[in-house]
């Protein structure tokens, strides 16, 4: 049981952290593998369950999966935000339909051989094979000749198309696995729902009450919190000591995607902040799924739009 320090939230309080949240964010070892097709086996080891050959620790920026696991369909991109690497062309899909913007220079990583990657527009996929896909049950996996690509369809199924025909179906895909996936997140304990008596670490108030703003975070120790708003969880993730009595390691952060409903992994959704929409504390940075609702809620309320680690408890209760 967690004994939650809840102290009072006063403006000097909020002045005293300047550092944004992406800072204190921290790379865990493991994630559950999940929402892996449940198909016939390929023989394939998909995710990797001790990745050794692979050394990016990072995860996605999407949905919060470790990269190193899901080597096999990783994908690389930039736009006008960066340079990103994605678990799978769903989430390289799901990022550039939310930015609103094409992805350019995009890699894909070799189904058979996930050391290499290569120009996606000439690679080969496979899609709706038995291969095990990752975010989806329709698997996308990609191969460097049309040669291989037939062999394997001739082995375990599916149709042979290239990159746009394949992150077009992942984009149409989109809408649907949605409640598919946190479905599966649910199940596997990765995302969790408040029970009526569990309380917010910073306010004390109970974040069952507020569907439409809660959020938590789980730490690297097995402990879970929910927030009654992202206000909330702002602040704790600012200065964890002032709330609980052992301060973990922040393993991943899910956030009530705004207006819709429906826990998303922090990172991938874009921030409204200082607008005239309140949640149960007052200042809110409300997370919309697509920038462009973002900006349209910031012409009608007010406000800026900011990605998750440019939040802080100082621009979260700007006025
Ligand atoms: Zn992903
Ligand atoms: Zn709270």
């Amino acid at each position: 049981m967690n004994t939650y320090n809840i102290k009072k939230i006063t403006r000097r309080t909020l002045l005293k952290y300047s550092f944004s949240t992406g800072a204190l964010l921290t790379v865990s070892s493991s994630f559950p593998p999940f929402l892996m097709a449940e198909n016939k086996s390929t023989g394939l080891e998909h995710p990797f369950k001790n990745p050794k050959n692979y050394t990016d620790k990072g995860r996605c920026p999407n949905c919060g999966m470790m990269l190193n696991m899901w080597a096999r369909t990783r994908h690389e991109f930039s736009n006008s935000e960066g340079a990103h690497t994605t678990c799978s062309i769903h989430c390289l899909a799901d990022m550039s339909q939310n930015s609103g913007e094409s992805p350019k220079n995009t890699k894909v990583a070799l189904y058979l051989h996930p050391e290499k990657i290569v120009a996606a527009d000439m690679a080969f996929y496979v899609i709706g094979s038995s291969a095990k896909g990752t975010m989806t049950m329709n698997s996308k996996v990609a191969f460097l000749t049309e040669e291989e690509a037939n062999n394997y369809v001739q082995e375990h199924g599916g149709t042979v198309v290239d990159f746009t025909a394949a992150l077009t179906a992942a984009t149409k895909e989109l809408a649907l696995s949605r409640p598919k996936i946190e479905g599966k997140r649910k199940k596997k304990g990765i995302v969790t729902e408040p029970t009526p008596e569990t309380r917010c670490p910073v306010c004390g108030m109970y974040p069952a009450r507020y569907p439409k703003h809660r959020s938590q975070l789980s730490t690297e120790d097995g402990t879970h919190h929910h927030f009654c708003s992202n206000q909330c969880l702002v602040l704790f993730m600012a200065d964890q000591k002032q709330y609980v009595e052992k301060p973990a390691k922040i393993k991943s952060i899910w956030v009530t995607v705004y207006p819709d409903g429906g826990y998303e992994y922090a990172m991938g959704l874009y921030y409204l902040v200082g607008s005239n929409i309140l949640g149960p504390m007052g200042k809110e940075p409300l997370p919309y799924r697509s920038k462009s609702a973002a900006d349209t809620a910031a012409g009608e309320h007010g406000g800026t739009v900011l990605r998750f680690t440019a939040l802080t408890p100082v621009n979260v209760m700007a006025i």
